[in-house]
């Protein structure tokens, strides 16, 4: 057991998160089952490594100068992010977000420092859009620059240069697979092309929730969304250019149900406490284990921490209002 090497900046401390054998899902795959704790980054997701990149990318390129403001339109994960970074390196930081996210989010936000704009969830193609009213914003702020999580490819950038490398390293160059959902597609294109790189024959697999359009458009070439899901920061209707040249190999489609029960099985088996993207990305990995076989070894991402949704996941009345399972301890 060696500590991690001590950091003379607060931002070296995103990146570098622990990777975890899930021993639930391991057994129902039949084979290894990994997670990326994601949760471990100071913002507690995932987003943070986009965040860094994509200000460092701004910085680099001469467009975000000292004192300046980074606006973004995030379901809420990248917000923060952005927040922890901007102040890190003493830029101002504006969001805007769905008013549908968790209350926990807008909560972290505004503690954080962050101006917070919320508007009402729309489709992509109203230009009322989070994302369209965050490129307006930053348009008409001086000294302000977009971040642009979706089309960035700084964003995916993040996940090529340190999350593939460190899954590789971690598992020291022994791995089959990896999966997970799609929000930006930073995540899945990022560690799948950096992967990949490694070794062409890792495979690949988006995890797609209801309500999005990616797993038709991987199967059978139609952008098609069919049925929703309650999942916060996945669920992706077109092809970013985060996501443009994604090495795909397979798909899954996970429902809310099957996602929500490994929600619940990694707290109450293994103290986990995870968002349910989290527990779709593991639903995905276990399905493509069994696909891959005995003696494979799939990696996931667990995105984002379960103390972002008290409020809802983990909260009986909110459950059953959208006709979900109630977690037996809650109930
Ligand atoms: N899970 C959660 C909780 C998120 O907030 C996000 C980011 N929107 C994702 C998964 C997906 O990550 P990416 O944007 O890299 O596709």
């Amino acid at each position: 057991m060696t500590s991690p090497a001590p950091c003379t900046d607060s931002l070296d401390l995103i990146g570098n998160t622990p990777l975890v054998l899930l021993k639930g899902p391991s057994e129902a795959a039949g084979c290894e089952i990994w997670g990326k704790c994601e949760f471990a980054n100071p913002g507690a997701s995932v987003k943070d490594r986009a965040a860094l990149w994509i200000i460092r990318d701004a910085q680099a390129r001469g467009e975000l100068l000292p004192g300046g403001t980074v606006v973004e339109g995030t379901a809420g994960n990248t917000g923060i992010g952005i927040a922890l970074v901007a102040n890190a390196l003493g830029y101002k930081t504006v969001i805007v977000m769905p008013d549908n996210q968790s209350k926990e989010k807008m909560d972290t936000l505004r503690a954080l420092g962050a101006e917070l704009v919320l508007v009402p969830p729309t489709k992509f193609s109203d230009p009322n859009h989070f994302v369209h009213t965050s490129r307006r914003i930053a348009e008409e702020t001086d000294g302000a620059i977009w971040a642009n999580q979706f089309d960035n490819v700084a964003n995916r950038r993040a996940h090529i240069e340190s999350t593939a490398p460190e899954i590789w390293e971690q598992l020291e160059g022994r791995i089959d697979g990896f999966t997970c959902a799609v929000g930006t597609g930073g995540t899945l294109a990022g560690v799948g092309m950096g992967l990949k790189a490694f070794d062409e024959n890792v495979q690949i697999a988006l995890t797609d929730p209801f309500g999005a359009a990616l797993y038709n458009y991987y199967a059978n070439g139609e952008l098609k969304a069919e049925g929703s899901s309650v999942a916060e920061g996945i669920g992706q209707g077109r092809i970013t250019a985060n996501l443009e040249g994604a090495p795909i190999d397979t798909q899954f489609r996970i429902s809310d149900e099957e996602g929500l029960e490994w929600v619940a099985r990694l707290l109450r088996d293994e103290g986990l406490c995870l968002g349910l993207s989290s527990g779709i990305n593991v639903a995905g990995a276990v399905a493509l284990g069994k696909q891959l076989g005995p003696r494979s070894r799939v990696a996931t991402i667990l995105c984002d921490t379960g103390f972002r949704y008290l409020s809802s996941l983990y909260n009986a009345e909110w459950l059953r209002s959208r006709d979900l399972p109630v977690f037996d301890w809650l109930r």
